[in-house]
């Protein structure tokens, strides 16, 4: 076995620097920790950018995973296999009435969703193809979703922008009405914004959202890429999204990445039925899309939450660990505020940190910090209570230890 310096010196050779990774080597996982090449042990807060919901080299996706592989392994979408329809039938238990369709990351099923929403336009007016974003949003770095996302450093360097695509803010609804003509086909939110560091949506603001897609035939697309799978204390982010009946405010389509793979490579874009039959053979496609085997595991991440009631589990510690964190003497003076839903936790700093995650990893804690001073948290759904303590009492320590 290579040491860890051998493996960067060879990594920096053969590895593009796309990447602002840190000078350590990954080795095992289990449960909500992390070991790395020198026998270090981490507390997992951030479960490797949200993928391993349930954590690393859970029994039963080892299990799913290594039967299917047994099984079969890959045919094309020409054909049909089980595990995509059970995942799919899993879906339209846990979120809404929909069909599936399969490919690999959340940029993938955002550019679907984008793609479906201007079939539907074009459908009513062949002018009905423009698309709007929120600033602050992230929707992945394909030239079109650098386009929908919301934050000039993702599109820097990439001129001209693939055209039709603007933002407004997040909650600025005469914004979003002026925004909006006849020639917009699709509008794309994060029910909670992840990136632009964990704003949720008002609630007031996705009613009027729904009613001004229904009013011009516009196509409402959720990306739950961060927000899917238990995450936030519901199935999905949008479950949150309630009018005043306690009604579910839906979407036409939802995009799911992240979480729903467990750390393997799969998106998915799940679309209202009379949507989605617009997108017919030939308009779309995706090579190893709905892959047997990350479908099995899938399934079985569903089957593993609702089993577990972890979607309470997640909603019960994340309520505790907010708590945990407003109440923390020690670290009050440099907290502006703490938002999240679930374990989907963003702690915004007064001051940007200097070198945070390298103290917090130094005190055996795993987190993340983006929009340059907000922390955030989104450690597997099935974390320990004793985890969890452990690892939030490390993130309390290295937010105390900043100057
Ligand atoms: N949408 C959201 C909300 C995201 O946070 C991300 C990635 O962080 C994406 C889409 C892109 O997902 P992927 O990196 O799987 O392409």
């Amino acid at each position: 076995m290579s040491t860890t310096s051998e493996i960067l010196d060879r990594a920096a050779k053969v590895l593009i620097g796309n990447y602002a990774r840190l000078p350590i080597v990954m080795s095992r996982g289990e449960g909500s920790r992390v070991w790395d090449a020198a026998g270090n042990e981490y507390i997992d807060l951030f479960a490797g950018f949200g993928g391993c919901v349930l954590g690393h080299c859970h029994p039963a996706l080892i299990a799913a995973a290594t039967e299917q592989a047994a099984k079969l392994w890959h045919v094309g979408n020409t054909f049909h296999t089980e595990p995509q329809v059970a995942f799919a039938e899993r879906l339209n238990k846990t979120a809404f009435e929909g069909k599936a369709f399969f490919c690999h990351s959340g940029l993938e099923a955002n550019e679907a969703a984008v793609k479906l929403a201007r079939l539907r336009g074009q459908a009513a007016s062949p002018k009905k193809w423009k698309i709007v974003s929120f600033n602050k949003s992230f929707h992945g770095r394909s030239l079109a979703m650098i386009a929908a996302t919301g934050n000039p450093a993702v599109k820097a360097g990439f001129e001209p922008a693939v055209p039709g695509f603007s933002q407004v803010d997040l909650g600025d609804l005469e914004g979003l009405v002026a925004a909006v003509d006849d020639e917009v086909a699709g509008i794309v939110v994060e029910p909670i914004q992840g990136e632009g560091g964990i704003y949720p949506v008002d609630p007031h603001f996705a009613m009027e959202l729904r009613k001004l897609c229904d009013k011009k035939q516009i196509t409402l697309i959720y990306d739950e890429v961060w927000t899917g799978c238990g995450r936030t204390g519901k199935w999905f982010g949008h479950q949150w999204l309630t009018d005043a009946h306690g009604n579910v405010i839906k979407p036409d389509i939802m995009t799911l990445g992240k979480a729903v793979g467990g750390g393997l490579p799969v998106g998915v874009m799940f679309a209202r039925p009379e949507i989605a039959s617009l997108l017919v053979p030939g308009k779309h496609g995706c090579t190893l899309g709905g892959n047997p085997i990350c479908m099995n595991v899938s399934k079985t991440i569903c089957d593993v939450i609702e089993k577990e009631d972890l979607v309470t589990h997640a909603a019960t510690l994340g309520e505790h660990g907010m708590a945990r964190l407003k109440n923390d003497r020690k670290i009050a003076g440099k907290i502006v505020s703490i938002r999240g839903r679930g374990l989907f936790i963003g702690i915004e700093l007064k001051n940007t940190p200097e070198k945070l995650v390298e103290k917090a990893l130094e005190r055996g804690v795993i987190l993340n910090v983006t929009a340059s001073k907000v922390i955030r948290l989104a450690p597997p759904v099935n974390i320990s209570l004793d985890d969890w303590n452990k690892g939030l009492d490390r993130v309390v320590e290295s937010i105390a230890s900043l100057a």
